[in-house]
């Protein structure tokens, strides 16, 4: 991969970003991709680690560009949803054949002074240079939370873990154990299923009840086809789980109230009365031979029930969502942000600082299809509704 342009030297626009955010900011943004560098660590979906998984999306609420053809000739046919692999093939030929030039490399710095921006790249070879840019839109993506630190010393994974080491047919440390899923979204119910044929069980942690779209919630974030599967193990196992001959996984969804490494021992509480619902009524103390709590509190405590598993028998798995990633750095540093994390940006993508934008998963875009291009040829004048003081330029080299 080549960088050639009309201005060698300085771009008009450089993109930080391989994924579909990048994608849609070249082909369908203000700039002709002509004049656009996109750097890029590696090329693809953000996605890729869900491997053969299908995105809960409709192959219509994932297009990059108005042309669904180039997403279905990535699709086996007859299928309504691409599987993420699919997915990143779409990505990867959406920004090869865009015509923008592109460079895998991680940005390590970005830099303002008075003719633009300085980008400090290192490719993966570890060469060290650097590029010059008129203005600069972040598609950086995001990253799965990690867990908090006791858990962590306990061995607690991310999420996207599992499904790496599915991808990869590594052995499966989960085999025989007891899984616990912190998480109430689609990640959690997902993780979840696909955890339950090794695990002796599952027991998903959520701190609120979310509910399978449409038939529980009109919010089309919560629960969709793919955590379908999880949502039946619940009600299925809590049948049937230890009887013969059916052996079906056991899996179990309570809203808790605490989750803790404590010694030796992991130990999480919740409330009966948090878990009167569908699922919550199928995963109490005493369903199954799996669900041994302890009334703690007294009789008085409104339900309380405590569960504790030898710290050695228990897979935590941490599924409670994701926070930005942007390039490191001190200009960086210097951005306000958001109480979820993302740096404080208008309507239009723009930051703080006059040139430097945002879009994607790290302007809290979450999904493809919310998805917009940051406008990046938007007058100098403060957009309606945004305080003149956010187009202060804070950040100067
Ligand atoms: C488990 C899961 C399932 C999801 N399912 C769906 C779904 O079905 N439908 C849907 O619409 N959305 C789904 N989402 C949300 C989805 O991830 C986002 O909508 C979308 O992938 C965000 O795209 P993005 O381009 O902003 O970020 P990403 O796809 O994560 O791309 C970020 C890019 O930035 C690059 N990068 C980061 N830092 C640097 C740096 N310093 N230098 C150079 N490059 C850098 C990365 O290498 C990567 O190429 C799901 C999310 C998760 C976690």
């Amino acid at each position: 991969m080549s960088q050639s342009g009309p201005r060698p030297g300085r771009w008009r626009l450089v993109v930080v970003g391989g994924g579909s955010a990048a994608a849609i900011q070249v082909r369908r943004g203000d700039v002709p991709p002509q004049e656009v560098l996109v750097v890029a660590e590696r090329l693809g979906t953000g996605m890729a680690f869900l491997g053969r998984s299908t995105l809960q999306s409709y192959a219509g609420e994932l297009l990059l560009s108005g042309r669904s053809e180039e997403l279905r000739a990535m699709m086996r046919a007859g299928d309504l949803r691409p599987s993420a692999s699919e997915y990143d093939a779409y990505v990867q030929e959406s920004l090869m054949r865009s015509g923008a030039s592109v460079t895998l490399a991680r940005v390590m710095d970005i830099q303002k002074n008075a003719q633009g921006f300085v980008l400090s790249l290192r490719t993966p070879g570890g060469v060290r240079r650097q590029v010059y840019a008129d203005g600069v839109v972040l598609a950086t993506g995001s990253t799965p939370r990690r867990p908090p630190e006791d858990l962590r010393a306990a061995g607690a994974l991310t999420y996207d873990v599992v499904h790496r080491e599915l991808a990869a047919g590594s052995s499966r440390r989960w085999e025989g154990m007891s899984v616990v899923i912190a998480g109430a979204g689609n990640s959690a119910m997902q993780t979840a299923s696909l955890m339950a044929p090794d695990a002796r069980d599952v027991t998903i942690l959520a701190n609120r009840y979310v509910g399978m779209y449409p038939a529980e919630s009109d919010d089309r974030f919560a629960w969709r086809a793919p955590s379908q599967l999880a949502y039946e193990l619940v009600v299925k196992s809590s049948r049937e789980c230890g009887r013969q001959p059916w052996n079906v996984p056991c899996v179990r969804h309570l809203v808790h109230e605490s989750l803790e490494a404590d010694g030796d021992r992991i130990r999480w509480r919740y409330r009966e009365t948090s878990n009167l619902g569908v699922l919550g009524s199928h995963s109490t103390a005493g369903r199954c031979r799996h669900a041994q709590a302890r009334r703690v509190g007294g009789e008085d405590a409104d339900g309380l029930w405590e569960e504790t598993r030898p710290r050695d028998s228990v897979v935590v798995v941490w599924a409670t969502g994701c926070t930005p990633v942007y390039p490191p750095g001190e200009l960086m540093g210097s951005l306000e942000r958001e109480p979820d994390g993302t740096v404080r940006r208008d309507a239009h993508g723009r930051t703080d600082v006059p040139g430097l934008h945002v879009t994607g998963a790290c302007a809290g875009q979450r999904s493809v299809n919310e998805t917009a291009p940051a406008l990046t040829r938007a007058p100098a004048a403060p957009a309606q509704g945004r305080e003149p003081e956010l187009a202060v330029e804070r950040a100067t080299v």
